[in-house]
C-alpha cells in the first residue's frame, strides 16, 4: 500500500500548488496565460497521478476518494 499512499501524498503536492496558481490567475486579472497553463499542467498531473496509483495492492480497484482503513471491494487492510 506504501505506493498507493505516495501516490496520493503526491497527488497533493500537485494539486495544492496548482489551484494556488489558478487562484493568483484569477485575482491577477487573467492577464498571465502562463500561471493558467503551469496551475492548470500540475492539476492535471495530479488527477492522473490518483486515477493510475491510487488503487488497492490486492484487487487493483480504484479507490475513489475513499480514506477508510479497508479496501471497500476486498476487505484488505490499507495500512
Ligand atoms: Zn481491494
Amino acid at each position: 500500500m506504501r505506493r498507493a499512499r505516495r501516490a496520493k501524498a503526491v497527488m497533493w503536492y500537485l494539486m495544492v500548488p496548482g489551484v494556488l496558481l489558478e487562484i493568483l490567475f484569477l485575482l491577477l486579472g487573467k492577464q498571465n496565460i502562463v500561471l493558467l497553463l503551469i496551475g492548470g499542467g500540475l492539476m492535471m498531473g495530479g488527477l492522473i497521478i490518483w486515477a493510475v496509483f491510487w488503487r488497492c495492492p490486492d484487487c487493483g480497484k480504484h479507490l475513489g476518494r475513499t480514506t477508510v482503513e479497508y479496501c471497500p471491494y476486498c476487505g484488505k487492510s490499507l495500512r
